[in-house]
């Protein structure tokens, strides 16, 4: 532990958090609360890019360059998204917007109804999680498998949650407690491996 981040807290090191989803940031600041010490953790507020890359690892980069050299403070970002096999994997890096509407009750519809007659319910969850500072870029991805239900279930959580059934369990990922969900999902995962090569970078430990 380090006491004199602690009693300096002007020392502390800046990171900027770069994602407009509130409900990433929520999930993102349980996720990263043990890995903070000595990290002063910054929302971003700045222009968004346009997310044009073909790849969750692309699309977290882009946001995450655009945030540092928005802001000149080194940041973590991530883009994320359902795979379904039988899809194709689709919706992947369109998932916020595959109904149209960047609503998430229209996606959770949108992919009940296109899987409606599909035996084949195999999807991941991804997670690109990306860190961009002076001369240096590393991203991490996460990979949650389970499968698409047939039908909606429980009200935690956001976006596809709700039809999202995590391999091991019978329950969908909307029915587990935000702890439980963040103990093992796409997001935890992807920033388990990003946080100590963040901590080596900025503060020589991990
Ligand atoms: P992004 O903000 O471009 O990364 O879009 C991510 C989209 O993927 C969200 O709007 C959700 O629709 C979906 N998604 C990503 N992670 C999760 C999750 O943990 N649960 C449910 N849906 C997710």
């Amino acid at each position: 532990m380090n006491l004199e981040y602690r009693a300096h807290p002007e020392q502390l090191v800046k990171l900027i958090l770069a994602t407009h989803n509130s409900h990433k940031v929520e999930e993102l600041k349980k996720i990263l609360a043990g890995q903070l010490d000595g990290i002063d953790l910054l929302p971003y507020d700045g222009p968004e890019p346009i997310e044009d890359g073909e790849t969750f690892s692309e699309n977290a980069l882009i946001k995450a360059r655009a945030a540092f050299s928005h802001s000149g403070v080194p940041t973590i970002s991530d883009d994320s998204g359902i795979c379904v096999e039988a899809l194709g994997g689709a919706p992947g890096i369109h998932s916020a917007r595959f109904a149209g509407t960047r609503v998430d009750a229209d996606n959770v519809a949108k992919l009940l109804e296109v899987m409606k007659h599909q035996a084949n319910r195999r999807a991941e969850f991804h997670c690109a999680a990306a860190f961009v500072t002076d001369g240096f870029e590393h991203v991490e991805v996460g990979v949650w498998p389970g499968s698409v239900l047939f039908e909606a279930q429980g009200t935690n959580g956001f976006g596809y949650d709700p039809v999202f059934e995590p391999e091991g369990y019978d329950i969908a990922s909307a029915q587990l407690s935000s702890a439980q969900k963040n103990a093992i999902s796409h997001r935890r995962r992807a920033f388990s491996q990003l946080m100590p090569i963040v901590r080596n970078r900025l503060l020589g430990q991990e």
